[in-house]
């Protein structure tokens, strides 16, 4: 029979017997039976599918391009549910929506029905379910929940119940943060399970059976509602050596026949026994789990299970024939989750997180924190626009046949797909990484058109008003380019603000004239400055034909979760509006840069020398140049050979190369902002800048093209050098969430042996790092605008890595050195910003909380052609206009609103939507604003009115009152100190004054289905029938 006609037959015949959801039988109720006398082997037949690497998410699916790597994902669904339907024993876990959602829409109605039966009798269960499995150090809090309801969205449309997953499965992210854990717990997950963590901290917790731990995933602010059981995996994510039964795998199969020769069985048992032998000795229950598969393995899954069944059918039967103690089973990683939860024991807790990862002394994950910036930027900054269409489109209710829904899901699935630990982690093969951009770049224009139907609905002022103008976007304003504002002498500009709150913000629009009129959105004339462009930026190969000469600068203020209108139109001739700048070089004359807030001092080249907080009046010594390493050569031949790469950050040395100073600095003075520019070298240069009022000095970096000719890969870091006496601590935060204390040379949970003394103590930092000095009661705090790694590799110093180029590749797969040339080939060129602050401990967290915030949703600019007179066009248009009835509580922000196809738990006419608020400060951190708040959603929306709301989990798939997971045991149950215990007690719940208050703990954030009394007419759009 040939392997269609049997699955065929095989599938027509099991029908019937698949169970209904009626019936369904799935979760911890469907586990096979274990021996509780017994060591129980937890078999999981898994495959690992990276969301695009060597290939493009698409190439992975199909198996195309199968000379890079043999691996099609499509294969392996087809492979396994056959083998799975001929089988009640077996198991699968399934874990990349991405990939799943593009088999299941290939598939017949039969086969969805025989999945489906497969789902609800446990024997084929979603693990993890986001839409990737996304990467830890790089990503963003707000895209890493977005990417998880993704994948969860679509399984509970899809499977019910019986599809929600329980369990976390980072089995390959090179180091974890313990953000993600709280989220996997808010989750609703009952567990993590994860490969990779520091060799020397593997061996420890070998040595300890200390490999599974209770996880306090926000130790400081939700207690144990962030709390996470997490199990480090004893092999990484594939089998014991010689159990790899994959189709291409050089390992012997099972030969059991006694009249064949090379008959192996006696061997091949024995051997098992020893690994599980191995293996138990560092677990402390009578049950370990083994991933029996790896990447893109089970395309042909008779291979896999043909043997498996012979493994476990031989071993078992020693248990008659030798009183062996042992037992196979087929297994999920939440069956031995509940086994592990059924034992009773008291298990191990950490509190600090899985950074940085090393697999052997010369080999830091830490060069990934950094690798292709210009991704991790864009990435960034697609979190924000994504948001912002969201927004645009719940606020002007759009509906199907606006065709919005599909529109933002191509963007959301980009996202989604961004995330991978493959993707904003910068891992990924060039050709893949140009994929990942064009995804993005597809879903901003397709949310472009939402956002543009969304204004036609929200500008006019009357109904039946003239239609909109058609609204563009300029993607590459950090280079000073954008077509419509170069080319017009007049335009208008509509700034929309995706935060709850006002906001001020400055723009930069790249021009031609010298003088422009800007009015505001009542007709005011405003402030206006111009600065003229410098050759290193017109230089820049990716702007080629654009023709601005300068940037018009002004500040602009746009009320909450809404627009404001500037009309722009040049002015030539006439009487001079916009002030020019004054530009002057560094003769040997200090200068002095200073606004209400802070001053900071250069020396008479243009370095600077003392930077003052004016509010404390207090100083402090600061340096601030560009410097590089060198990236370690090497074949990986051996562990000292170990070369700088993709993944690995090696520096050729403790010292970074440094130029003397800046090579040439210039002054630029005007009425609204002052910079000061410095070239450390023609290719690393850097602008200094405050504006008016605003509490932070920015820095703008521009660093490349990268010169290799001295065949020397190049690790390029901003470094401040403060006089802060910091007795090697510095802080980082977690995907732009909480604060994490970090000590130099040090590790909380094992004595480190120190063996790279800078790669070695490089953390992520995704939004903010900073110094205290505890005697001076001062802190320095540096916000960065993508993810970064960072160091404070001596006391008192901050460094970022903003940009790296290398000529090895460091041999974890890639295949490719991490070499990104630009559009000229001659060498990337990365710009980006950091904000640099001094103030007070006490007062900086309502300082970089905020303005972290703003950052990272920053307002976004949309141009249109017009020759409409103001008095015309605000008769027409409203010129400015805000979503929200009244502004959000200093320390809330609203992470999520959006119209929402999820759990639809009481039924309602219109399209139910999604709200996340958050509570965005940490306990203890400010006086005031770290305090609960309440926010009422009474009333609070400009276009539309609440009827009802139900509280989700943090995941949007279950409903908060639903959600039941697993307790544990811990060691330090009896060590919580006072502080301790005010920490747990987070169900300090103010009470609710109505049903729409809602009140938030720091750090909290909840999530609701909010039903509307007038919203759109609820939409029938199976939104995952496309992919980007
Ligand atoms: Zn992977």
């Amino acid at each position: 029979m040939s392997m269609f006609a049997f699955v065929t037959c095989c599938l027509l015949c099991l029908c019937h017997a698949i169970p209904t959801s009626k019936e369904a039988k799935c979760g911890y109720d469907s586990c096979n039976p274990v021996k509780d006398d017994m060591i129980n082997v937890h078999l999981v037949p898994h495959t690992h599918d990276d969301v695009g690497w060597l290939k493009t998410v698409d190439q992975y699916y199909y198996g195309a391009r199968n000379e890079i790597q043999n691996a099609g994902v499509q294969y392996v669904l087809d492979s396994v549910i056959p083998a799975l339907v001929s089988d009640p024993n077996k198991r699968f876990i399934y874990v990349e929506i991405a990939f799943f959602a593009r088999w299941w829409r290939e598939q017949t109605d039969s086969m969805r029905h025989v999945v489906k039966g497969l789902v609800n009798s446990g024997q084929f269960e979603f693990i993890l379910g986001g839409w990737c499995m996304n990467d830890e150090a790089s990503t963003h809090y707000n895209a890493m929940i977005d990417q998880h309801a993704l994948g969860f969205e679509f399984l509970r449309q899809n499977f019910g119940e019986c599809g929600r997953p329980r369990i976390g499965w980072q089995i390959d992210p090179f180091g974890h943060s313990r953000e993600q854990a709280s989220m996997f717990a808010q989750f609703g997950f009952d567990g993590l399970f994860f490969g990779r963590l520091d060799y020397q901290d593997k061996n420890h917790r070998l040595n300890t059976s200390t490999m599974e731990m209770l996880w306090h995933g926000s130790p400081d602010n939700l207690g144990t509602q962030g709390d996470l059981f997490t199990g480090a995996l004893y092999n990484g994510y594939g089998p014991p050596g010689g159990f790899d039964w994959d189709q291409f795998s050089s390992n012997d199969p099972i030969m059991d026949d006694h009249r064949l020769h090379d008959y192996n069985v006696n061997q091949k048992v024995n051997d098992f026994l020893e690994a599980v032998h191995d293996q138990a000795k560092h677990y402390k229950t009578n049950h370990i789990v083994m991933t029996m598969g790896s990447d893109f393995q089970y395309q042909n899954a008779h291979h896999w299970y043909k043997n498996l069944d012979k493994l476990i059918k031989y071993t078992n039967m020693r248990q008659t024939t030798h009183s062996s103690k042992v037992n196979l089973l087929y297994s999920t990683p939440s069956c031995y989750t509940y086994q592990l939860n059924r034992a009773n024991k008291t298990w191990p807790t950490k509190s600090d997180d899985f950074f940085p990862y090393a697999d052997r002394e010369h080999t830091f994950w830490t060069g990934y924190f950094t690798s292709r910036a210009a991704l991790k930027g864009y990435v960034r900054e697609t979190n924000a626009f994504s948001q912002a269409c969201r927004q645009l489109d719940a606020m002007a209710k759009l509906t199907d046949s606006d065709n919005s829904t599909i529109n933002i899901q191509v963007l959301k699935e980009a996202m989604g797909v961004a995330q991978h630990h493959d993707a904003v982690s910068g891992t990924e093969k060039q050709q893949v990484a140009y994929d990942y951009a064009l995804r993005l770049a597809n879903g901003r224009n397709e949310c472009q058109k939402v956002m543009n139907d969304a204004m036609r609905k929200l500008l006019p002022k009357e109904k039946e008003g003239p239609a909109a103008m058609e609204m563009k976007y300029c993607d590459l304003l950090n280079i000073s380019a954008c077509t419509l504002t170069e080319q017009n002498k007049e335009f208008v500009m509509i700034v929309y603000n995706p935060l709850g709150r006002t906001v001020k913000h400055w723009v930069r629009l790249p021009v031609i004239g010298s003088a422009y009129s800007v009015l505001d959105p009542s007709g005011n004339t405003v402030e206006t400055q111009m600065v003229p462009l410098t050759k290193r930026t017109t230089v820049i190969p990716e702007r080629k034909g654009h023709i601005a000469t300068s940037e018009l600068v002004f500040q602009v203020q746009i009320p909450a979760l809404g627009f404001s209108t500037y009309m722009v139109k040049m002015t030539q001739g006439k009487k001079k509006l916009t002030k020019s700048s004054n530009i002057r070089g560094f003769v040997g004359e200090p200068f002095v840069m200073k606004n209400k807030h802070m001053s900071l001092k250069f020396d008479g080249k243009g370095n600077w020398e003392k930077l003052t907080d004016l509010h404390s009046k207090k100083s402090i010594n600061v340096t601030n140049d560009i410097v590089y390493y060198n990236g370690m050569p090497g074949n990986c031949s051996k562990g000292e050979f170990q070369p700088s790469g993709a993944y690995i950050f090696r520096p050729n040395g403790t010292s970074p190369q440094k130029w003397t100073g800046p090579s040439s600095a210039m002054s630029i003075v005007g009425p609204l902002v002052d910079e000061v520019h410095m070239e450390f070298s023609p290719w690393a240069t850097q602008v200094t800048r405050q504006y008016k009022d605003e509490p932070y000095v920015e820095v703008e970096w521009t660093v490349g093209p990268i010169p290799v000719q001295d065949k020397l890969g190049k690790e390029v870091v901003v470094r401040f050098e403060t006089g802060l006496n910091t007795d090697t601590y510095f802080y980082t935060d977690a995907n732009g969430r909480e604060i994490l204390r970090r000590v130099r040379d040090y590790r909380e949970t094992w004595d480190l042996n120190q063996t790279e003394p800078v790669a070695g103590n490089y953390y992520p930092v995704n939004s903010r790092i900073f110094l205290r000095d505890e005697g001076t009661g001062m802190q320095f705090t540096v916000m960065t605008d993508r993810s970064q790694g960072g160091a404070s590799i001596h006391d008192g110093e901050v460094e970022l890595m903003v940009h790296r180029r290398l000529l090895y590749d460091d041999c974890k797969g890639v295949g490719e050195p991490m070499n990104e040339t630009g559009a000229d080939q001659q060498g990337l060129i990365i710009r980006g910003k950091m904000y640099l602050h001094l103030g007070q401990t006490l007062d900086t967290a309502k300082f970089h909380r905020d303005f972290g915030l703003k950052k990272y949703m920053a307002p976004i600019p949309a141009f249109s052609e017009t020759n409409m007179k103001y008095q015309e066009y605000s008769a027409t248009y409203n010129t400015q206009w805000s979503g929200l009835k009244r502004e959000l509580p200093a320390n809330v922000h609203l992470l999520t609103l959006e119209q929402w196809g999820g759990p639809t738990l009481t039924p309602s006419a219109t399209q139910p939507y999604l709200i996340r608020l958050e509570h965005f400060y940490e306990m203890a951190e400010d006086a005031k604003l770290s305090l609960p708040v309440t926010v009422s959603l009474q009333d609070l929306f400009a276009t539309f009115t609440i009827d009802s709301i139900e509280e989700l989990t943090l995941g949007a798939n279950l409903a908060k009152a639903s959600m039941q997971r697993l307790k544990w045991n811990t060691m330090d149950g009896e060590l919580i100190t006072d502080k301790d215990k005010n920490v747990y007690k987070v169900e300090n719940r103010q009470k609710l004054e109505g049903p729409l208050d809602i009140t938030l703990n720091p750090m909290e954030i909840r999530t609701f289905q909010v039903n509307l009394k007038d919203g759109p007419p609820r939409q029938k759009v199976d939104r995952f029938t496309v992919f980007s």
